[in-house]
């Protein structure tokens, strides 16, 4: 049994949301689930635009689930505050339920327009995105061109891991620049979340899978995920995997 505030790891059923996904599609599947089971009217996310520095205007899915997988992934530098269109355009959620994904300040918008009475948070399920942080289009595309001296226009996907911002061209060049050097020289994440504090909202996904209550793999399993595991289980099958001789006796719990 998984119970509220256990970190589990995840990854989808579904073969296109899992290569899709950014790491593994698990937020796409419980989207999916969300729809798929009548628990939300409606689906409010992002999907990438003309290219990876632009996010089209949030896309509202009423009919999964195949649009639902082309807004798998991440996208650092078209970012957009869902809260405030919920507000503006989606009368505060007060007619129609939602599901939204959201990183730390824009959780933290929700929870400020719902004190105002803006939204209603009862009609909406809130999957939180961890954040390391976003970086603006044109200070990325600058950034590109200068210290990575490649054609921003050929970037076909950028991610920032283990310290360093990475990107990959069309032609399937690699090349990833430390952060803190880039941004020493002026480039890198927006300043806003250079010293943003809450990178993880941690509040947005437990309530909104679980309601607040404890979840069992099975259950957790028929959210539309394929592989879910207790931070144990999953160290132990990484283990596993690299030491398959030594460990091969010992079998992971709960599956
Ligand atoms: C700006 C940003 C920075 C991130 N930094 C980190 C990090 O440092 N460390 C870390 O562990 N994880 C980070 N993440 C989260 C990570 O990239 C994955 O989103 C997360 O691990 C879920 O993976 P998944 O395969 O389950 O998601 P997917 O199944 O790929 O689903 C991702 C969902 O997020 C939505 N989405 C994409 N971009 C945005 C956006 N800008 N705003 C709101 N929704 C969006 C997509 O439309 C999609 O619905 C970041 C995400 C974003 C958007
Ligand atoms: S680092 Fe903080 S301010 Fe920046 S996008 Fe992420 S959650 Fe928002």
């Amino acid at each position: 049994m998984v119970a509220k505030g256990d970190m589990i790891y995840a990854s989808a059923n579904d073969a296109g949301i899992l290569e899709k996904g950014e790491c593994g599609g698990a937020v796409t599947a419980l989207l999916k689930y969300a729809l798929e089971s009548g628990m939300v009217d409606a689906v409010l996310t992002v999907k990438k635009g003309y290219d990876i520095y632009d996010a089209t205007p949030p896309v509202l899915i009423k009919d999964p689930p195949a649009e639902l997988a082309d807004c798998a992934g991440s996208l650092h530098c078209g970012t957009v505050l869902l809260p405030k269109l919920i507000k503006k355009y989606l009368d505060g959620a007060k007619n129609e339920k939602l599901a939204v994904t959201l990183k730390g300040c824009d959780a933290k918008a929700m929870y400020e327009l719902a004190k105002r009475k803006q939204i209603n948070l009862d009609n909406v399920v809130m999957i939180g995105l961890n954040c390391g942080g976003s970086v603006s289009p044109i200070t990325a595309r600058k950034m590109i061109a200068d210290k990575f001296e490649m054609d921003p226009d050929s970037i076909v996907k950028e991610e920032i891991d283990k310290g360093q911002f990475i990107v990959l061209d069309e032609n399937g060049e690699h090349k990833g620049i430390s952060i803190d050097e880039l941004e020493e020289a002026g480039y890198g994440r927006r300043t806003n979340c250079q010293r943003c504090k809450t990178k993880v909202p941690a509040s947005a996904i437990s309530h909104a899978v679980t309601g607040g209550e404890s979840l069992d793999p099975k259950q957790a399993m028929q959210l539309s995920l394929k592989y879910v595991a207790t931070k144990e289980q999953h160290l132990s099958r990484a283990q596993q995997r690299l030491e398959p001789s030594k460990l091969q006796h010992q079998s992971p719990q709960g599956h």
